[in-house]
């Protein structure tokens, strides 16, 4: 068998090797119990296991604090724009930092149920760059501030969340980390509720991951769904409906392989952010040294995960694509907002993805340069 294409998708994305064969192993019978996950009841002792051992391990990955529930959904980060101010904006007034398609999109969201205010919007300099947290206009009475702390589409990504408590805020912070949670340590000291989706660099679609401080619980606006309620899914364990069960069940393979990930001397998270450092310097500086490539994100908010990138000869752009993707590199197409290119580097692109990547790259100007 030739070897496994390199995937950059931005998402559902590329997930590790090893899980996937796994799961292949245990489609049918999941350790000896003469049932595959997907055919298991939500609430028998052998689901039971699959979930509290991938909350478990994600705690520990993540290092979590227990002062936060960490809740198991459906309806992806943007049904999240709609459910965090129901369940939080309980004064209807919410500040919201644009920093890009996904933080741009969350504030429309919020608009139909809050009065929201845009603490700073760089859409005026096309998403490619952060101002500082000191220059925000911060309201006194927001119910919480909603950054995205990695704008997928744009290529920008904060690499230090704001204390809003030193900016004189009272404000609990909302983060849309769907695409780079897991990716990095966060510092959760800063957080008060965090959410996004599994597809990016958790597992399947379908599953979306809700960190939330308990004291952040509860009052949620009548008209909210049950089902979405946080305060309720959080009592009742992720069980007040059916959960995505295979979900969750392959999200928990993913954590198992993380903990056990290691590189440069290191284990768990740590080697898996030091991975991601080495593979994005990797490929933004072969795209700064280049003729023929370039990426217009300031570099100090350069994302780790998304990088967005584009021929200076824009009529090479399919031709690349098509090279690129009988050469094993695939998805490298950039959204469809944007054109040009984009390899996303979630945690299962190993450094050898990102090194074909850029051997090719180099290639490719030698050949149309
Ligand atoms: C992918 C993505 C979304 C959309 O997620 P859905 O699961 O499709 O709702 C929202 N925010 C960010 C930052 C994303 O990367």
């Amino acid at each position: 068998m030739p070897p496994r294409p390199y995937n950059f998708s931005a998402g559902p994305a590329a997930l590790p090797l090893p899980v996937l064969e796994r799961a292949a192993a245990e489609m049918t019978d999941w350790h000896g119990c003469g049932m595959g996950v997907m055919e298991m009841s939500h609430r028998g002792a052998e689901f039971g296991e699959i979930m509290s051992r991938a909350e478990r391990d994600l705690r520990a990955l993540a290092e979590v604090p227990d002062d936060f529930a960490v809740l198991f959904m459906q309806g992806g980060a943007l049904a999240e724009n709609a459910l965090v101010p129901m369940n939080l904006a309980h004064h209807g007034r919410v500040d919201v930092g644009v920093s890009g398609a996904w933080s741009a999109k969350s504030a429309a969201e919020a608009q139909r149920y809050a009065e929201v205010r845009r603490v700073f919007d760089t859409s005026s300099d096309g998403f490619t760059s952060l101002p500082d947290p000191a220059t925000w206009r911060l309201s006194d009475d927001a119910d919480y501030l909603h950054l995205c702390s990695n704008e997928t589409i744009d290529g920008v990504e904060f690499h230090d969340l704001p204390d809003l408590r030193a900016l004189g805020s009272k404000a609990p912070l909302v983060v849309d980390c769907s695409s780079n949670q897991l990716s990095r340590p966060f510092d959760w000291s800063r957080i008060g509720l965090a959410f996004g989706g599994a597809q990016k660099n958790i597992g399947p679609a379908g599953l979306t991951l809700v960190y939330v401080r308990r004291s952040l619980l509860g009052g949620a606006d009548a008209a909210c769904p049950s089902a979405f309620d946080f305060a309720r899914v959080a009592r009742e364990g992720s069980m007040f409906n059916t959960p995505p069960t295979y979900a969750i069940y392959i999200a928990g393979l993913v954590f198992e392989w993380a903990l056990q990930f290691e590189y440069r001397g290191l284990r768990g998270l740590g080697a898996i952010e030091a991975q991601n450092i080495d593979k994005a310097a990797l490929l933004y500086s072969a795209i700064d040294a280049s003729g023929q490539f370039e990426n217009r994100v300031t570099p100090a908010a350069r994302s780790r995960m998304n990088v967005p990138f584009f021929l200076r000869r824009e009529e090479l752009t399919g031709i690349f694509l098509a090279e690129a993707k009988a050469a094993g590199l695939l998805q490298l197409k950039g959204h469809k907002s944007k054109g040009g290119l984009r390899a996303s580097l979630y945690n299962a692109m190993p450094l050898a993805g990102v090194e074909a990547l850029v051997a090719f790259m180099k290639d490719f100007e030698r050949r149309h340069g």
